[in-house]
């Protein structure tokens, strides 16, 4: 592997510190590298392949696409495009989808939407945006704006202007913020990156009832928590605290690059129109191929199920863990997104965890993050208990 890795150090720009591993292969829950070694996987490609390596169906839908037409232009029609829009609109319970390249670019056409909305209120163009402290966006320049973390924001300056930060679950720093400018408030319905903090349902429900009031737009970026992980299909079903705008990437097309911004109707009809927004690859029949077979894939599965039921095992084992550690501080999350606290940087765990073979991801120093395949079983989680046993 060092061959590789001394030539991918050569050749690709430095803008991520990689673990020593060149990934070959994989196959539901597991992984192998390019030397044959096998790995448990509780990363699942940061929350993306939620039905595991090597998905036969997945593969063959991807197959039978690439053999018919890869790409078309935006301005025609596409039948997989058509039928991935029919299901994400049905269990996102809203009317109007824009399918997106990424994460990032879901991110930057939900505030598109959002200003443009805004704009059609009183046509001024210096409208404020809401996002929370911890939270994480994107890296594009919109996204990075709303982004909550200022080390990953500050050497890039300035961002998009007239965006504020309040404080997660505390629905007063959000009050504190708001102006007669304020378009829309945003934040994470599980805040990932930042180290795995659920929206609390009263602060849910209070930042609803405020943009409800002020005619604000509330944006729930589901990009990670999204797509059955929180063991709902978005986190916000929980508690039934629907958004006006919502943000979708990661699971949606489980390794083929596609995201997505929906909107409801009421909002679709008073905000973007032909020629306000594009993109040349968002929703091309291939990677639309990709999210109408995951979307199949869940309505056909009990898969949400799984999550319910391992997620709740993986929560009272990982409870255990941390009682038994006193370096465990703390311990979030629902369903299969959760994070574990240390006091200390947890990069030696992870380092030792992949030399057992066992592939865990940090989110934030001191925190690892627990975001597996959906289709993980309670096996597995005590495989991957008692490899992190013998870390600690
Ligand atoms: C990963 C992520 C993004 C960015 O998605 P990309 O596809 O990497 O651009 C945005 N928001 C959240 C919550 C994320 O987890």
């Amino acid at each position: 592997m060092q061959k590789y890795i001394d030539e991918a150090e050569s050749v690709l720009l430095h803008t991520y510190n990689r673990y020593p591993i060149v990934f070959d292969h994989g196959d539901g829950v597991y992984l192998y590298d390019i030397e044959g070694k096998k790995y448990l996987d509780f990363v699942a490609g940061i929350s993306v392949f939620a039905f595991g390596y090597n998905n036969k169906e997945y593969n063959d839908a991807l197959k039978n696409q690439i053999d018919k037409i890869i790409h078309t232009s935006n301005y025609y029609y596409n039948v997989p495009a058509i039928e991935a829009a029919k299901k994400l609109t049905k269990v996102a319970q809203m009317e109007r989808v824009f399918f997106t390249n990424s994460g990032a670019e879901a991110v930057e056409g939900a505030i598109k939407a959002a200003r443009k909305y805004a704009y059609l209120k009183d046509g001024s163009t210096d409208h404020e945006i809401i996002a929370m402290e911890h939270s994480f966006h994107g890296r594009t320049m919109g996204a990075l704006s709303v982004t909550g973390n200022p080390k990953y924001r500050e050497a890039f300056g300035p961002g998009i202007g007239n965006i504020k930060f309040a404080v997660m679950n505390d629905l007063e720093s959000v009050k504190a913020q708001i102006t007669d400018k304020t378009c829309a408030i945003m934040f994470e319905t599980i805040q990932g990156e930042g180290g795995i903090h659920p929206a609390t349902e009263e602060f849910l429900r209070g930042v609803r009832k405020i943009c409800d009031e002020k005619d604000i737009l509330l944006i729930l970026d589901e990009i990670q928590c999204g797509m059955g992980r929180s063991g709902y299909m978005f986190a916000w079903q929980k508690y039934n605290v629907k958004p006006d705008i919502m943000t979708v990437a990661k699971a949606l097309g489980c390794g083929i690059p596609i995201g997505a911004f929906l909107l409801t109707e009421r909002v679709a009809q008073k905000s973007l129109v032909a020629g306000d927004h594009g993109t040349t690859y968002g929703g091309n029949p291939l990677a639309t191929a990709a999210a109408d077979k995951v979307l199949e894939l869940f309505e056909e599965t009990n898969i949400i199920e799984n999550v319910k039921e391992v997620g709740a095992y993986l929560y009272e084992e990982l409870d255990k863990l941390a009682a038994s550690n006193e370096n465990i501080v703390a311990h979030r999350g629902q369903g299969l997104i959760q994070g574990l606290e240390f006091n200390q940087p947890v990069g030696d765990i992870i380092n030792k965890a992949l030399a057992k073979g066992l592939v865990l991801i940090n989110a934030g120093t001191h925190i690892i993050r627990f975001v597996p395949a959906l289709i993980v079983t309670k096996e597995d989680i005590d495989e991957m208990i008692s490899i992190l046993r013998t870390c600690l």
